[in-house]
């Protein structure tokens, strides 16, 4: 399947080697030719992604992309920073180690390798997703007579550090499992900040008192509240409390040195007025620290959506923070997928009609229904707390009042969704658990565009559609209401997938298409999500709960007619659809169903619901699945290269086009990253 690939990527590295760049005349690779894995350790798979229609965009739009990228990057260490005091010093070590010796094949310098490695993914010492220390497997002798030995200028020591300091200051922040257990603690009943590695909070400050700090700050009767303590360190000094704040002149001030100058670069040639307008405030922002500033910035941010191209830089999500209010620096640049978008235009067009053709009572629907119009971007560079985990959609700004009274960008990566889906392919999964190779010829076909569809019409129409009755609390559901409503609006995208109407719309090929969704739909939610569950769990989280009520709802309404049964195989089970568009008026029932119990706030009705469909778990397949899962050996993480932009300039030094190269290595892209954006 990727034969073609290798040819191509040897043309490649031919240029990488040549003049490190492609012609300009070079399209976007083909999904076929393009090489989504680069490499996998551990619990890891690191992707690539590609850039489609980069081509496409102006000379000037290029130019003004490559200044932002370039901004992004250079913010790289605060993260690392911000995560652990210790993670700098310690991955330079790392670093030095790892370029410098000869050693290339001993246990020790593997797992030092590997170590090395899962600190770029997690951007720290801790497991990007669980928070937990990694566990060197290379030997504390090992790596102390390696330190030694490397050129001292390497390690970038502290002012006033020697080796020995540095070595006294690492060695058990790795080695000892029991000092920075946890970078973000969220256990109840202990103090957060104080068992936290993180480093937003400084030596000695305690839960209580930064608590203290910040409710003394904040002003009930303030309707446009900051976001207090987003952008800085709390610290003690001489018995008091302050903020070391992130801005120049203040805490990061070197890397935010270099992200402003890159910013001031993009004003320059911004694409509108508002755009300009925007990132000036941002760079206000970066000099002067103050948060009224980034408030300013949101609302310039969130109101311009005539720009093609778009960017997150700075202080943003707080899931890193146990107290949830320290902004951890990301960023992301992107442009917007004009014909993506053009898809979620056309859903949002005809939202009436998909209304009025709803199988819902007409009583529930809405007269005058408004779809939503959800941005489809392609990410050009992910950096910060973006890289190289990312996230697959953006809703932003985080500030409730703003949010409220400017409303909030919503945004789904569609290349990076398409680099996970391309990914997985070929990687035993469909094999193992679709019932014939009829099926998994199925979803490689049309698998791509559906699950994209699918979440279109969820996003677009699904949440959008219907009304409640007059009087009727938009509450009544209490506890179930995010499951039902999460149903809603997957049953309202399932529904139409299976009507003509998306075909002729040209939102889907044919009108098989669909039938590659409601198999990998009910596959999901009858088995395989269940590899997510921890045997003797309960089903909790509301998307995992809508699903398996859909499904098992629709599997039991096909007792009679048998649209879609369970069959086993050599005591392994499997779905198998016998009739897809029974599935689908089944679906429709259950539609009606639910709009109904939304509609009228039926909370005894949606309660029988979820707790017969939706929570329970079969512990045997449970536990089948899992075993089947862990066969696959499929990482469950996924990490990201960049591509690198290579800027042309003519002989008076003014831009005229951007290269770009997908080949650069996961090891040599950080190395190359920790050599030209290391300011800190
Ligand atoms: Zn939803």
């Amino acid at each position: 399947m990727k034969k073609s690939f290798i040819v191509a990527m040897t043309a490649l590295t031919l240029f990488s080697c040549g003049e490190k760049a492609f012609k300009s005349d070079l399209k976007t690779p083909s999904v076929e030719e393009f090489d989504y894995t680069v490499e996998e350790f551990s619990d890891k798979a690191i992707l690539r992604y590609r850039v489609p229609d980069i081509e496409v965009l102006t000379t000037a739009q290029k130019e003004l992309l490559y200044y932002l990228t370039e901004a992004a990057l250079q913010g790289r260490d605060i993260i690392f920073d911000q995560n652990c005091i210790h993670n700098l010093p310690i991955r330079r070590a790392l670093e030095a180690i790892y370029t410098n010796t000869a050693d290339r094949t001993s246990d020790n310098f593997r797992g030092l390798e590997l170590y090395l490695k899962e600190v770029w993914v997690s951007n720290g010492i801790h497991h990007h997703y669980s928070g937990d220390k990694f566990t060197p497997t290379f030997a504390q002798d090992y790596f102390i007579a390696e330190v030694k030995k490397v050129p001292v200028e390497s390690l970038k020591l502290r002012e006033g550090q020697d080796i020995d300091g540095l070595l006294a200051e690492i060695v058990p922040v790795i080695f000892d499992p029991s000092i920075y257990k946890k970078r973000t603690n969220q256990a109840s009943g202990v103090d957060l900040i104080t068992t936290s590695a993180g480093n937003y909070y400084g030596e000695g400050v305690t839960q209580k008192e930064a608590e203290d700090f910040y409710n003394k700050m904040k002003d009930p009767n303030d309707k446009e509240p900051v976001m207090y303590g987003l952008n800085s360190k709390l610290i003690e000094k001489d018995g008091f409390l302050s903020e070391d704040v992130y801005k120049i002149g203040g805490l990061y001030s070197s890397a935010l040195e270099k992200v402003v100058y890159w910013l001031e670069k993009a004003a320059a040639v911004a694409e509108n007025d508002a755009q300009k307008a925007a990132i000036n405030k941002m760079i206000e922002f970066n000099k002067s620290g103050n948060l009224k500033d980034f408030d300013a910035y949101a609302i310039l941010w969130v109101n311009d959506t005539a720009s093609q191209i778009d960017f997150i830089n700075g202080f943003t999500e707080t899931y890193g923070d146990p107290l949830g209010m320290k902004g951890s620096w990301e960023a992301m640049v992107n442009f917007k997928n004009i014909g993506a978008t053009k898809r979620t235009e056309i859903i949002s067009a005809n939202a009436q009609w998909f209304e009025q053709h709803s199988p819902a009572e007409d009583r529930f629907k809405k007269e005058n229904v408004k779809g939503i119009t959800a941005k489809v971007i392609t990410a050009a560079i992910l950096a910060g707390d973006c890289y190289p985990t990312t996230p697959i959609g953006i809703n932003l700004p985080n500030s409730n009042w703003i949010r409220a009274a400017h409303g909030s960008k919503s945004v789904t990566i569609d290349n990076i969704t398409e680099a996970y889906g391309e990914a997985a392919k070929g990687n035993g999964f469909a094999e193992e658990f679709y019932w014939s190779s009829e099926e998994v010829a199925l979803v490689e076909k049309y698998g791509q565009i559906t699950s994209s569809l699918h979440t279109d019409l969820h996003e677009c129409l699904g949440h959008a559609s219907g009304k409640l009755l007059p009087g009727v609390d938009p509450d009544a559901l209490k506890a179930y209401g995010s499951t039902i409503e999460e149903a809603r609006a997957d049953l309202f995208a399932l529904y139409f997938m299976g009507d003509n109407k998306v075909v002729e719309l040209g939102l889907l090929p044919d009108t098989n298409a669909y039938k590659a969704e409601y198999y990998t739909y009910f596959t999901n939610g009858l088995l395989t999500q269940l590899t997510r569950i921890v045997p003797g769990d309960n089903i909790e989280e509301s998307h995992m709960r809508n699903r398996q009520l859909i499904a098992k709802w629709v599997l039991e309404k096909s007792k009679d007619d048998r649209a879609i049964e369970i069959v086993v195989r050599d005591g392994e089970n499997f779905v198998k659809i016998n009739d897809y568009k029974k599935v689908q008026l089944h679906i429709g029932e259950l539609l009606a169903l639910i709009q109904q119990i939304k509609s009228t706030g039926n909370y005894s009705a949606a309660h029988d619901l979820v707790e017969n469909y939706a929570v329970k778990v079969d512990r045997a397949i449970n536990q089948q699945i899992r075993d089947r899962y862990a066969k696959l050996n499929i990482k469950p993480y996924k990490g990201f290269v960049n591509p690198v932009y290579t800027p042309v300039y003519d002989k008076n030094g003014k831009f005229i086009d951007l290269k770009i190269d997908y080949t650069e290595g996961y090891a040599e892209q950080h190395l190359r990253y920790s050599k030209d954006y290391s300011h800190l």
